[in-house]
């Protein structure tokens, strides 16, 4: 290997953790390439929580026509009319936008893009299709993509990828798993007026959230008319072309009109070659780093989805930044991964942050617990038989609150400050003696003073 390299750093993958590295290690003078086959941006700008995001919003549009009744607003109601190709039209062209941005982001820091597939040659030594680029360091960042498990019938069924671009949707659908995409899919299509069945095969979907936030979740999707079936899974999906008969594991068989996976996501890594130049891949088919996001080959490291840390957007932000102070910057700051806070946009919101009841518990934690249950205000006028549903964990002993978890409109925003509170260490006294925002669902964060368990 000569001296000379072409660049200081090669990222493979221009996705949210990616794109934070190339700029924050640009504008510290290194000399910083991407590497890219698909779209700038990555998952969370152009098949993930962006047009998601923007779906949510579309699905949510039928129930605001509904509330407007009780508000006294009238139209007729055979002129409400809905076209999900519009839909999806206002949602590329503002994900085109956002492209834009992107690449306008990298050129303006300095960042040579390279489009097309990479294949490591050797620790320094990218290639792309015919063309070869050396660097001191190269960053895998190629993120992940969806799994459908292997079942007879795999190729009828769609993921989240390819549900933002459906040309039409379905009369029903089948939504199969439990965790965040399949419930936010399953309020964004049954919001939009498809008959949604969502299958899961434990007994209760969103494992790894607190249970109360589980058990509402379940009972406000039943409301909105989410057919939900738990213990059950897909053994087989037939088609007749326009139909398919989804064969379940207790012998029952459903009709449908799509059927929608959202059984996990894995490390996209293919056709990479890590393995052959000693980067080791775990069990579950991520790529093994240390806690600087070092491979066991020196000049390759690995950020974001495909490292199997939490796969969130501000997670991989967050990696690129330490990662780039500690090739090119004064080398401080490392990852916290406690409190995250995280929303999942279903049909009400969840937000949570911190430890569950469940985890604070085994944590070893004496507990109190806070909860409050309320109709929201709007739905006083609008009638709708939707609740809401807040709870603390608190640390009985040092009064410090543990969880903050909510079901409810507007959840995220909520919890993205209750997620400083906790960070900083708030204790239950301090959200007491903080005064509420009045009349806001929030502010029962603030003013539950008993607690029930
Ligand atoms: P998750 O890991 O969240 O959920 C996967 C679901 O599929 C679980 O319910 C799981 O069941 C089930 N499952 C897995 N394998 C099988 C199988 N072989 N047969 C039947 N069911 C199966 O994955 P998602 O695909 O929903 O999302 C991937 C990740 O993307 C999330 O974990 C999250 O980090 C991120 N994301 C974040 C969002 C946000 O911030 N709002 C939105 C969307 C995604 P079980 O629980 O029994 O294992």
């Amino acid at each position: 290997m000569s001296d000379h390299q072409d660049y200081d750093l090669i990222i493979i993958g221009a996705g949210s953790g990616g794109v934070r590295l190339a700029r924050m290690s640009a504008q510290r003078g290194a000399r910083v390439a991407v590497v890219e086959s698909r779209y700038l941006g990555g998952t969370c700008v152009n098949v993930g929580c962006v047009p998601k995001k923007l779906f949510v919003y579309g699905a949510h549009v039928s129930e605001d026509l509904e509330d407007a009744a009780g508000y006294g607003w009238s139209f007729p109601r055979d002129q409400v009319k809905f076209d999900w190709p519009t839909l999806v039209a206002n949602k590329n062209t503002e994900i085109e936008r956002l492209n834009g941005i992107y690449g306008r982001m990298l050129e303006n820091a300095g960042v040579t893009v390279i489009q097309g597939s990479a294949t490591l040659a050797d620790a320094n030594t990218v290639v792309v299709g015919d063309d070869r680029y050396t660097a001191r360091h190269i960053t895998v960042a190629t993120g992940s993509w969806p799994v459908i498990p292997e079942v007879p019938g795999k190729e009828c069924i769609l993921t989240s990828n390819e549900m933002f671009y459906l040309p039409q949707l379905p009369r029903e659908a089948v939504v199969w798993g439990g965790g965040y995409i399949a419930v936010e899919f399953a309020g964004i299509l049954a919001g939009l007026g498809v008959q949604t069945t969502l299958l899961y095969r434990g007994d209760m979907f969103l494992r790894g959230f607190d249970d109360d936030i589980r058990e509402f979740t379940a009972q406000e999707m039943r409301k909105k008319g989410v057919d939900l079936r738990f213990g059950v899974t897909i053994e087989a999906v037939e088609s007749d072309g326009a139909h398919y008969d989804v064969i379940l594991n207790d012998g029952s068989r459903l009709k449908t009109g799509l059927v929608m996976a959202a059984t996990g996501r894995r490390a996209l890594i293919d056709g990479l070659g890590l393995e052959k130049l000693g980067v080791q891949i775990s069990e579950s088919g991520h790529v093994v780093v240390d806690e600087h996001f070092q491979t066991a080959v020196p000049s390759i490291t690995a950020l974001g989805d495909v490292i199997g840390t939490p796969q969130l957007t501000p997670v991989a932000l967050a990696q690129g930044m330490v990662l780039s102070r500690r090739l090119f910057g004064d080398g401080n700051g490392e990852m916290d991964y406690r409190c995250i806070p995280t929303a999942v946009f279903c049909q009400p919101n969840i937000g949570t942050v911190g430890l569950t009841e469940a985890e604070a518990r085994k944590a070893g934690h004496q507990v109190s617990v806070y909860r409050s249950e309320f109709r929201p205000m709007k739905h006083t006028l609008s009638g709708r038989d939707e609740r809401c549903l807040m709870k603390l964990v608190v640390d009985a002993q040092s009064d410090r609150v543990l969880g903050a978890h909510m079901v409810g409109p507007d959840a995220g925003e909520i919890t993205q400050g209750l997620a400083v509170a906790l960070k900083a260490g708030a204790t239950k006294a301090q959200f007491d003696s903080t005064l509420g925002i009045h009349p806001t669902s929030a502010e029962e964060f603030v003013t539950m003073r008993e607690p029930v368990a």
